[in-house]
């Protein structure tokens, strides 16, 4: 299949090179190209711009930061798209985001595909994402081979938005999760004790959780490779809460975490791996003293 694929960062440039490995064309874009060149060793083909990448495209991948990036670089994309090109939009843009760009997809006669992933970086490396496919049935049956070339599982979900909506759902249990472990930790240190002994006393039993033991160790020591970073996580935090407001949910701890991670992004951790959200709880010892 002949695929257009916008924005290679950590996330996409895997994507994309999955797609290519499993033998599709495709043809890739970045804003800052240096991210998308590397690919061109996979058989991708670097486009110098979104027009130029999707010139003959089948299918189209957005793979960015927000909504706002997504429409950008697709009202420059989309004229250049022929009718009926299929767009799997799989950046993670909320609820109103992707109502947005259904509509833009509709005023250039592209069939829309909402379809996010869950899975960070080591799961995209992998090609074990989890792909949380929404759209009409014949789209999702043309893009069925390119989800199982960059995941491992596929869920077929029903018309286009379901795919986003569960994504805040998920995105609702990460964030939290992260903080609470963060928390949890900050608090041991704070109290004097090895913050490794939360991480062995929940070990094998029903609080465990696997998450704990593959972010704690890095936050800890202060110390985690950017997976998905601080400031993505604070994006989806905004997006949760809009989307609360808007269905009427209360969440009261959703704005607590976000409030957490907010507070990381200004003290400079924007850019670092969200589980330095630690950071902003990190027991604040008097130095001064002695
Ligand atoms: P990333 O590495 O920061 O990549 C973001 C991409 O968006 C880059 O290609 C960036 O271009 C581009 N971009 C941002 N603003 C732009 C603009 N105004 N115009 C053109 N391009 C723009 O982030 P990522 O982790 O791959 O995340 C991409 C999406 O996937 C986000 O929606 C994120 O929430 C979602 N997601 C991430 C993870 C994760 O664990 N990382 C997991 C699931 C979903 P430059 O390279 O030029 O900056």
């Amino acid at each position: 299949m002949k695929i257009a694929f916008l924005g290679t960062g950590i996330m996409g440039a895997p994507m994309a090179r999955h797609l290519a490995q499993a033998g599709h064309d495709v043809s890739v874009w970045n804003r800052s190209p240096e991210k998308a060149r590397p690919l061109a060793e996979h058989g991708a083909d670097v486009a110098g711009g979104p027009a130029s990448a999707v010139d003959g495209a089948e299918v189209v991948v957005t793979m960015l930061t927000d909504g706002g990036a997504v429409e950008d670089v697709m009202r420059e994309a989309a004229p250049a798209a022929a009718q009926g090109t299929v767009w799997w939009q799989a950046s993670t843009v909320g609820i109103d985001g992707t109502e947005g760009l259904a509509a833009l997809a509709e005023e250039h006669g592209l069939t829309f595909v909402d379809a996010p992933v869950l899975g960070t970086r080591g799961p995209a490396e992998g090609g074990e994402l989890v792909v949380l496919a929404s759209g009409p049935p014949d789209a999702l049956e043309r893009l069925a081979p390119l989800f199982d070339a960059v995941g491992s599982k596929t869920l077929e979900l029903g018309e286009a938005g379901t795919g986003s909506r569960l994504k805040l759902v998920m995105n609702l249990w990460v964030v939290s999760v992260t903080d609470a472990i963060a928390e949890t930790i900050a608090f041991a240190q704070g109290l004097d004790l090895d913050p490794h002994l939360f991480l062995d006393t929940i070990a094998g039993g029903s609080l465990d959780l696997g998450y704990a033991h593959f972010k704690g160790p890095g936050m800890i020591a202060g110390d985690l490779p950017v997976s998905f970073p601080l400031k993505h996580a604070l994006k989806d935090a905004d997006l949760i809460l809009e989307a609360a407001d808007r269905h009427a949910v209360e969440l009261a701890l959703a704005r607590t975490v976000r409030e957490r991670f907010a507070a990381a992004a200004q003290a400079g951790y924007g850019d670092a791996d969200m589980g330095m959200v630690i950071e902003a709880s990190r027991p604040r010892r008097d130095t001064s003293a002695g």
